[in-house]
């Protein structure tokens, strides 16, 4: 694809997202735009940067580490958010690289994550994941059980969690799960909601998202 071609789509999903927000009578400045580069390489990148986007995601600890640190020495100002899931073995390289972390699910990825965040002295932005549709083979606490890991994130683990994040079942309307994600964190003061995707980020905004996590809108069908 050419540079033109992602830059475009680019400003049609932030001419959404605004779209989104004036519906909801919210402020758009309140709604980070989370550009999900995975698998695309510098390349398609690089026009994405060019067009001042400035927060991208990736889901692999590798691929982000082998793409990002030359496209961020060149733009110090990039965020770069880890949305996959993370092996409790890699809290140390994704701690190091990442400045926000969207998949925090278990307690032993919440003791490595303490450990090398104090040890690094960096202060990512945390989001605990949960799985709002109770699917066996996705990654998040179940929604019964977010009260009390949130806690132990706190209290055992001195981690300081921002926000939840949720991916709704495939299969079954969004909105549910995003009203679902957006109680549980409503109930526990947390002010950051890390849900909608390419095809359901406007209702992810009506339902108060403050990040939305979108792919392939921005740089088309990954191959
Ligand atoms: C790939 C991915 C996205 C982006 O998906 P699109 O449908 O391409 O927008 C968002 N969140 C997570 C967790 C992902 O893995």
């Amino acid at each position: 694809m050419t540079a033109i071609a992602g830059s475009s789509r680019l400003d049609d999903v932030r001419t959404e997202v605004v779209r989104a927000c004036r519906d909801a009578r919210r402020d758009p400045t309140d709604v980070t735009l989370v550009a999900v580069s995975k698998t695309f390489d510098a390349d398609a990148i690089v026009p994405v940067i060019a067009a001042d986007q400035r927060v991208f995601g990736e889901n692999r600890v590798q691929e982000a580490k082998a793409k990002w640190p030359a496209l961020r020495a060149a733009h110090p100002d990039i965020e770069l958010h880890l949305i996959g899931p993370l092996q409790s073995n890699k809290a140390k390289e994704a701690v190091a690289l990442f400045d926000a972390i969207h998949s925090l699910d278990r307690v032993s990825l919440a003791e490595a994550l303490a450990k090398e965040i104090q040890k690094q002295n960096r202060k990512p932005l945390l989001f605990i994941e949960i799985n709002t549709g109770a699917e066996p083979q996705k990654a998040g606490v179940l929604p019964q059980n977010a009260d009390a890991f949130l806690t132990a994130c706190r209290d055992k683990y001195n981690l300081l969690v921002s926000g939840l994040m949720c991916i709704p079942p495939q299969d079954e309307a969004p909105g549910p799960h995003f009203a679902l994600t957006a109680k549980i964190a409503a109930r526990n003061g947390l002010k950051l909601l890390s849900m909608g995707m390419s095809a359901d980020f406007a209702t992810a905004i009506a339902l108060g998202a403050t990040h939305v996590r979108v792919g392939s809108a921005i740089f088309g069908a990954r191959g």
